[in-house]
């Protein structure tokens, strides 16, 4: 085949399946997937197993066959729950991995294709323009102005130009110049490359493995929740020895050998209650959780900690174009500079200036306009482009050399600042322009100036830009409104405590007016990207507590505001799309990319993808950040509350000299609570909505402790209030009333069940009455069904068979309807605290 046709048709759908079999994907990292008897090994190995064994051994030990039995059945129902947990965390982790995914374009059967870069073959044409990060090895075909940056693979910080072979010069060095590499990035222009390599066989690949394996540092909440489990761990190894100390002691009536088996047990009763098992659990659970949510409302999270650290998000940075405003342009004025000159002869020489295949939303608003006026394309770009001055962010403004009959015109356009320096004015002229640049700039407009030059032939052309002298066609003003929710959400941020900072490369007073009508406070101040040239690092510090506009800003600047903010104590946020703004990104506590026109660098460097490039969708995350971070602080807070009354059952029975038989809780009892308080977490709290007042504080101290000591307390006094219910209930009837362990037993645990229940209600939200939060829980099916579930239960293990080997019994329904009621009123009581609160907030 010909190079064109290569070109033109790509590979065959059929060759492609053959390929892929043949070479398999083209992955640079291989994907090491753990075995499912691998997980099963890794939870046998966790201590809370090791206990449920020994104490089935125990049991067999001491020839009771049957409750060891029952304690292997529980082992694994534990199992399953487990298994079932991380298959499904595992699951959405990896839906969330290949939404992120890079794509690249391709020719495949004659026709351009987005595919996934994990599914080239060798012998793929591909399509590289600028942004992309090169997804395999191949020889370029075709390349316009395309330079690379390779530092990933030589450090060369210095992009390298590239073209294709036959325009290569011979070049001598390990790395070729007509050649790309993958895991090197697109810097500048485009380039059809004939996959080569793929995957480990790539250069990169065969160096990058140790790279991309480093391992992330652990988050404020993991190390948090790290030492919380070392302490509890410690208490409950104490308290293990001192159980079963004091249980050996109790009993010195009996055998030597009972006497340590059943210490033994006790302590092993207690130190299952104790495992802090959970709080791991909730961590990786409710982040996934939620940022699977997140990704379900188009926003994808890309490293899982930064679903904790968007609720802490105390500055908000956005590009002003295209994310506070709709970046939909129309032209709404025009200002010719020349009286005589007509409106005609501006918007010609505007549209001369535009690229012919406009794919910027402002030109193309510029070639509509001029269509409208009668200025067609055919007409405009008829004659012969012999040059051009290309735009950059430095400069701001661009032009075209036109040929049109033999006519050589010079016609430019750009930020009117520029623009006017190179345009002959005189002082009245000049300040005449000035006027009505602030008088359209004014109102919100954009404004573009337009010059022209003639020349005589084509020697005369200046090789750049800045080195003609044009004559001023006039200005335009254009119009780029504010997307509809973004008034509203602005003030929900303020409302937040979440600043929002515009940062725009239009100018000042433009941006300010933008700022003024979307409600953004202190709109007039502005810092420049002049300014901020002039300005030393502790001076912007201390401008940026003020100032929330920057405008004629380049993407560089980005990284030292962020680093301002930073440096004040702030989380800040911070969009971006293009290449240039990916070290702010990586600099930003959280990264924000645009999933729709964004640079795949920036999506790279990014901790945030929004799908859809919309201002209210990053204050959505913001307040879905806030409401995860709440619930895995509730459902730690729970976890405290439900172990005390188990953990103090299984610590008070021994001192009470309670023998072993009428014990409150037995190891299959904790066993059967765990069951319940793990779906608790994990589904119950988890799904918990956001509270009415979210967006109404201010933004948390990141350093702040994920249990202060208000909820611990809060924590513990519940727990002991449960305990007291539940275990007060089963000592009572041992003792006074009908002397029926079992009895005592069941009503003790249908307290604890209950309470659980109720827990979770009252625990929902701080400060709203329970009946209040109930009026959303109810609409919620899996609340239904985690009720009704545990009702059901409860009746299953009391009035079925069941309950012989749970060592329980049938309850009449007068002490059913004692339980639930005293379930009800140790749990209820908090609902006074929060209408005390309440009134006493009224008061101050
Ligand atoms: P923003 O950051 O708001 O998207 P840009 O960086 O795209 O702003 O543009 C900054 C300024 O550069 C504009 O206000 C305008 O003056 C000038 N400019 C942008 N695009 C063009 C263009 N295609 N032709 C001429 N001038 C342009
Ligand atoms: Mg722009």
């Amino acid at each position: 085949m010909t190079k064109e046709q290569i070109i033109t048709n790509g590979l065959t759908s059929t060759e492609v399946k053959k390929l892929q079999q043949k070479y398999g994907k083209n992955e640079l990292i291989p994907n090491q997937k753990q075995s499912f008897l691998k997980k099963v090994i890794h939870i046998i190995c966790e201590p809370m197993f090791l206990l449920l064994l020994l104490a089935a051994v125990i049991y067999f030990i001491l020839g009771e066959p049957r409750d060891g039995a029952v304690m292997l059945i529980f082992v694994v129902g534990v199992i399953s729950i487990d298994v079932i947990q991380e298959w499904k965390t595992d699951k959405t982790l990896n839906a969330l991995k290949d939404l992120s995914e890079p794509n690249i374009t391709v020719i495949r059967d004659g026709k351009e294709i987005l595919i996934a870069s994990i599914d080239l073959v060798p012998g793929d044409l591909m399509i590289i323009t600028e942004g992309i990060k090169i997804p395999a090895d191949g020889e370029i075909l075709k390349a316009s102005d395309l330079c690379i940056d390779e530092s990933s693979l030589t450090g060369e910080a210095e992009g390298v130009w590239k073209t294709t072979i036959e325009n290569s010069e011979f070049s001598t060095g390990y790395w070729r110049n007509d050649y790309c590499y993958a895991g090197t990035l697109v810097i500048q222009g485009s380039a059809y490359v004939l996959v080569d390599k793929i995957g480990l066989s790539t250069e990169y690949g065969k160096i990058g493995n140790d790279v991309a394996s480093a391992p992330e540092k652990p988050t404020q909440l993991q190390k948090q929740t790290g030492s919380l489990v070392k302490l509890w761990s410690g208490i409950a190894a104490v308290l293990f020895i001192l159980v079963g100390i004091i249980t050996y002691f109790n009993i010195s009536d009996h055998e030597f050998k009972d006497r340590i088996i059943e210490s033994i047990l006790s302590g092993i009763t207690l130190a299952m209650a104790m495992i802090p098992e959970e709080f791991p659990v909730i961590l990786t659970v409710f982040l996934s959780m939620g940022a699977w949510r997140l990704a379900k409302k188009k926003s994808l999270v890309r490293r899982l900690p930064s679903v904790e650290t968007l609720g802490a998000v105390s500055v908000l940075c956005v590009d002003k174009t295209g994310t506070i405003t709709m970046n939909k342009m129309t032209v709404c004025d025009t200002w010719s500079f020349n009286k005589e000159d007509n409106k005609l002869c501006l918007c010609e020489i505007m549209g001369l200036a535009c690229e012919t295949d406009a794919y910027d939303p402002m030109e193309k608003a510029m070639l509509n306009y001029c269509e409208n006026l009668g200025i067609l394309k055919n007409h405009l770009f008829g004659g012969e482009l012999i040059t051009e001055y290309a735009f950059t962010n430095e400069l701001k403004m661009m032009g075209h050399v036109w040929k049109h009959d033999g006519e050589i015109i010079i016609a430019a356009k750009g930020s009117p600042e520029r623009i006017l320096t190179i345009c002959n004015l005189s002082e009245k002229e000049l300040k005449l322009t000035e006027d009505k640049i602030i008088d359209m700039s004014k109102r919100g407009l954009r404004v573009i100036a337009v010059g022209e030059m003639h020349v005589q032939n084509e020697s005369e052309i200046p090789t750049k830009l800045t080195d003609c002298t044009l004559t001023l066609s006039g200005l335009i003003g254009l119009a780029d409104p504010p997307r509809k929710s973004v008034k509203e959400d602005i003030y929900h941020c303020t409302r937040a405590g979440v600043r929002v900072v515009m940062i725009t490369g239009d100018n000042g007073i433009t941006a300010s007016s933008i700022a003024k009508q979307v409600g953004m406070p202190n709109s007039e101040n502005i810092i420049t990207g002049d300014e901020l040239n002039n300005m030393s690092d502790e001076e912007l510090r201390k401008r940026v507590k003020e100032v929330s506009i920057f405008s004629r800003v380049v993407p560089e600047h980005k990284m030292r505001i962020v680093r301002a903010f930073k440096d004040n104590g702030e989380i800040v946020a911070m969009t971006g799309d293009g290449v240039n703004d990916a070290p702010a990104l990586k600099y930003a506590d959280i990264g924000i990319a645009m999933g729709k026109h964004g640079s795949e660098v920036s999506r790279e460097a990014a901790d945030l993808i929004l799908m859809d490039d919309n201002f209210s969708v990053i204050v959505d995350t913001i307040k879905d950040g806030r409401r995860i971070y709440d619930n895995i602080r509730k459902a730690m807070g729970y976890v405290f509350t439900i172990h005390i009354p188990i953990a103090f059952a299984s610590l008070l029975a021994p001192m009470l000299k309670i023998s072993s038989v009428s014990l409150f809780l037995l190891p299959i009892h904790v066993v059967l609570l765990e069951l319940i308080i793990d779906p608790t977490c994990s589904i119950v709290l988890e799904r918990q909505p956001a509270e009415y007042d979210i967006m109404e504080r201010a933004p948390r101290n990141s350093n702040e402790k994920i249990l202060k000591a208000g909820t611990l307390v809060k924590s513990i006094l519940q727990g002991i209030v449960v305990f007291v219910a539940s275990f007060g209930m089963y000592f009572i009837i041992l003792n006074k009333g009908i002397k029926n362990p079992e009895i005592a037993r069941s009503m003790g645990l249908v307290i604890i069940m209950l309470a659980n229940l109720f827990l979770v209600q009252v625990n929902s939200s701080d400060s709203v009455f329970v009946l209040q939060s109930m009026k959303y829980l109810i609409k919620d099916k899996i609340m239904w069904v985690v009720n009704i579930g545990t009702i059901l239960g409860i009746l299953i293990i009391l009035y079925t068979p069941l309950n012989v080997f749970l060592k329980l019994a049938p309850l009449n329904i007068g002490q059913f309807l004692l339980s639930f009621g005293i379930a009800g009123v140790s749990v209820l009581w908090y609902e006074v605290v929060k209408f005390i609160k309440k009134i006493y907030s009224r008061i101050q």
